[in-house]
């Protein structure tokens, strides 16, 4: 634990001058995020003219009926207009609050709130808890009518929407009720550990996170999702078959298999798989076994499992502590600097003894080129995971020798086509949108390299 100590207070002295400059930390968060909304208005604009193609690409021509590419561009072309003009809308609420100091505004209402209920400035904690809930929730009362006119005008047009006004509605409350229910305790412990262990926080706070995060491994899929969907078990027949065989032979200790009415939302499907190491749930979207045929949900499956059986989930966890681990050791030069809290319009006063929660807010501001460097590697580990778990599922007929499973490749292909077209998931992307946004390799990326993994399959079999 000392090396530790010592290491972390080398970081610390390092950016000393955090603690002493008066920079301006405030002009350097409008420069860049205004910096990535134009460059991600630049992708979208690169994005765009793909939309008004009038063919799909050759390999994919024959899956799409000339109706069905059509309806597929236009959608593609609404929601690109839609994103280009809610990110540039959104950005420019966000630095109008930032400009005008709304965080110090925040923090002083929040005191004031407090106060009106006779809590003084010693209540640390509870004046931390109320300023993040104020924050999050006036900020993002400007972008409500985006998330409407997105649900019941954009996806209503194309088809998608199945939300109804009220769901819209309780789905919102659901979500803020949780986000105070699960995000008030989390803050307190997470801020108590600030408290208690000083300026040895990082090791117990890492400890903290990570056991917040199995917690939820467990909370989420038995407590919150069947909030907002529901799970039933998969009826038996042939899917069920099919799904336990294939569980069977891998030794997948697969404890319940569901089905969730994610179509009560929306269309839009999937299927995954969560639990402990040696208890495992798979839950397959019910659109999904409306729109394909059980050897093609297999198919999926055996792409689901194939994350499984490379441990995808355990390496991305061990990636992301590693993340916060890093985000914390940078935390301390960041924790006592009267200059940081300045730059961003809090009172001389706050400033004087940085709050702990105000400190670490502004912290994550000045970090988002970090972030976003962190995310674009993180789509990069990602797509390389969905390449390996589809070559899983083309090569598991070696594995498990069983012939009825070559044509694995094929049917993993058909149900990626059928998913992408009831989707109407664009097949025309430019690679640097791509590379940014999307964690999960294209259509035409992934089938080309189905054939291929085959073709390396059947070599490695002669
Ligand atoms: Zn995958």
């Amino acid at each position: 634990m000392d090396f530790l100590h010592t290491q972390l207070r080398h970081v610390e002295n390092r950016l000393s001058f955090v603690k002493t400059e008066p920079i301006d930390w405030k002009l350097y968060v409008q420069i860049f995020a205004w910096t990535v909304t134009f460059f991600e208005s630049y992708l979208l604009i690169r994005q765009y003219p793909l939309y008004s193609k009038t063919a799909p690409p050759p390999a994919l021509a024959e899956h799409f009926d000339p109706g069905v590419f059509e309806k597929s561009q236009k959608y593609g072309k609404d929601k690109a207009k839609f994103a280009l003009f809610s990110g540039l809308y959104k950005q420019l609420v966000e630095s109008i609050l930032l400009q005008f100091g709304f965080n110090a505004w925040s923090w002083s209402a929040a005191g004031y709130l407090l106060a009106k209920v006779g809590y003084g400035p010693e209540y640390q904690i509870v004046q931390s808890i109320v300023f993040v809930f104020l924050m999050f929730l006036v900020s993002s009362l400007p972008t409500l009518p985006l998330q409407a006119y997105g649900t019941f005008v954009l996806e209503e047009k194309h088809g998608f929407n199945k939300t109804t006004p009220t769901l819209f509605v309780t789905d919102l409350l659901k979500g803020w009720g949780l986000a105070i229910v699960l995000g008030a305790p989390f803050l307190s412990i997470f801020l108590y550990v600030f408290q208690w262990a000083g300026d040895r926080f990082v090791p117990w706070l890492m400890g903290f996170m990570i056991l917040f995060q199995l917690t939820m491994v467990v909370l989420y899929p038995t407590v919150i999702q069947p909030l907002f969907n529901k799970l039933s078990a998969l009826p038996d027949g042939e899917l069920r078959n099919r799904i336990e065989a294939l569980a069977g032979k891998l030794k997948f200790p697969l404890k319940h298999l569901y089905e969730i009415d994610g179509s009560k939302r929306s269309s839009h499907s999937n299927a995954y798989f969560f639990g402990l190491p040696w208890s495992k749930h798979i839950v397959i979207f019910d659109t999904l076994i409306q729109q394909t045929k059980p050897e093609e949900v297999e198919a999926v499956l055996a792409h689901e499992l194939g994350h499984w059986y490379y441990n995808h989930p355990l390496k991305q966890m061990i990636i992301s502590q590693v993340h916060t681990f890093t985000v914390l050791a940078l935390f301390p030069a960041f924790l006592h600097s009267p200059p940081l809290l300045r730059s961003f319009d809090f009172p001389k006063a706050v400033a004087a003894q940085p709050p702990t929660m105000v400190a670490f807010l502004l912290f994550q501001m000045i970090l988002t080129p970090f972030e976003s460097l962190v995310s674009i590697g993180m789509n990069a580990i990602t797509r390389h995971y969905e390449f390996a778990a589809d070559r899983f599922a083309v090569e598991l007929q070696d594995m498990v020798k069983d012939e009825k499973m070559s044509d694995m490749g094929p049917r993993l292909g058909r149900a990626l086509i059928s998913l992408h077209v009831k989707n109407l998931s664009t097949v025309w992307v430019d690679w640097l949108y791509s590379a940014y946004h999307h964690s999960h390799p294209t259509l035409t990326e992934r089938l080309k390299a189905l054939d291929a993994f085959e073709v390396g399959r059947q070599k490695k079999a002669e």
